[in-house]
């Protein structure tokens, strides 16, 4: 996170900050990781810390656009160079904010070269099909960002936490133990090696908020009759096995973490800040591209001064 701010309230970037962000919040492949050592509270670099909540709050929003403006552009680069693809995932428990994220970090983009898809109980067709073949049929096209708001990854999250869903998934018998699981993570890396290989920048998202947040968020669309419409009496329901989703989180963030396709912990109590994390690291995955405008050959620079020339003319 950036540790300064200019005159005119632009903050600048610190790269080395960035990095140990980026770091910070990365599920590194091979490395123990344990969900209880993730903060959803963390609010990022030492000198944030002793921020005020309305500092901090300026602070990541001014950040936040300072990389949406430049989201905006890379995603230009993308759609001119058209080879690479993005695919942005997002899992949390609900009211982690992923909905809010999604409208912020997007909202520079040029909607044309952006797709959302969300993902709810699958139906009957879905059900006729392997458990990643819907997924693979929303694939962002190359040039395009893709977003996921849940993503197959809930395959492996609710229905692990609620395995009578398997029955609904007509599979093979067999037994549903430890291997079950670890069969499915192994297809959800290879499937996303394979996308990656194929030219799909993967960036995937668990944006962590606390049980005690979520239960304020859910009291506060209570409270409000214009959250009303936000409120399930379902999350609260499913709220009563935390405890279960977030093994299930754990074992999955540890085993679908790869170079080729990394999982970020996003601390997401503060959503200014989780909005500004998420922009920020997506931004950098993309910059890592290294893309340029396409250059212009020749025979198109011919072309161009020949159809210059035309419209001179008249
Ligand atoms: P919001 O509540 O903000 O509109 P949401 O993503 O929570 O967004 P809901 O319609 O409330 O949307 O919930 C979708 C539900 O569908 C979630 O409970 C999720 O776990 C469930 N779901 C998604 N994918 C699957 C799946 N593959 N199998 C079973 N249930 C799924
Ligand atoms: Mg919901």
């Amino acid at each position: 996170m950036p540790s300064s701010t200019r005159a005119d309230g632009a903050l600048r970037m610190n790269h080395h900050r960035v990095r140990e962000m980026m770091g910070e919040l990365r599920v590194a492949p091979g490395r123990r990781f344990r969900l209880k050592d993730a903060d959803p509270g963390w609010v990022g670099a030492k000198e944030m810390r002793g921020l005020g909540k309305d500092k901090l709050k300026k602070r990541a929003k001014a950040y936040l656009a300072q990389t949406v403006d430049e989201l905006a552009r890379a995603q230009e680069l993308l759609y001119a160079n058209d080879v690479y693809s993005v695919l942005v995932i997002f899992q949390a428990m609900d009211a982690a904010g992923k909905d809010g994220t999604i409208k912020h970090v997007m909202s520079g983009v040029n909607p044309q070269g952006c797709q959302v898809f969300s993902f709810k109980r699958p139906s009957d067709e879905d059900l006729d099909h392997d458990f990643l073949w819907r997924y693979a049929t929303r694939l962002p096209e190359r040039g395009r960002i893709g977003i996921f708001n849940r993503s197959y990854y809930e395959e492996v999250l609710v229905v692990r936490v609620h395995p009578e869903l398997l029955d609904r998934q007509k599979l093979p018998p067999g037994r549903r133990g430890r291997s079950f699981w670890t069969e499915r993570y192994e297809d959800i890396n290879n499937f996303e090696r394979h996308l990656a290989r194929n030219g799909t920048l993967i960036v995937k998202f668990f944006l962590n908020v606390s049980k005690h947040e979520q239960k304020r968020r859910f009291l506060e669309r209570l409270d409000n009759p214009e959250k009303h419409w936000k409120f399930s009496a379902a999350d609260v329901a499913e709220r009563e096995h935390w405890d279960r989703y977030m093994e299930a989180y754990e074992d999955m963030l540890r085993a679908t973490s790869t170079r080729w396709a990394p999982w970020y912990v996003v601390p997401a109590d503060h959503k200014f800040l989780t909005h500004a994390m998420v922009a920020r690291i997506l931004a950098e995955h993309i910059h890592a591209l290294g893309l340029k405008h396409p250059k212009t050959s020749p025979g198109q620079q011919a072309a161009l001064a020949a159809a210059r020339r035309k419209l001179l003319r008249k």
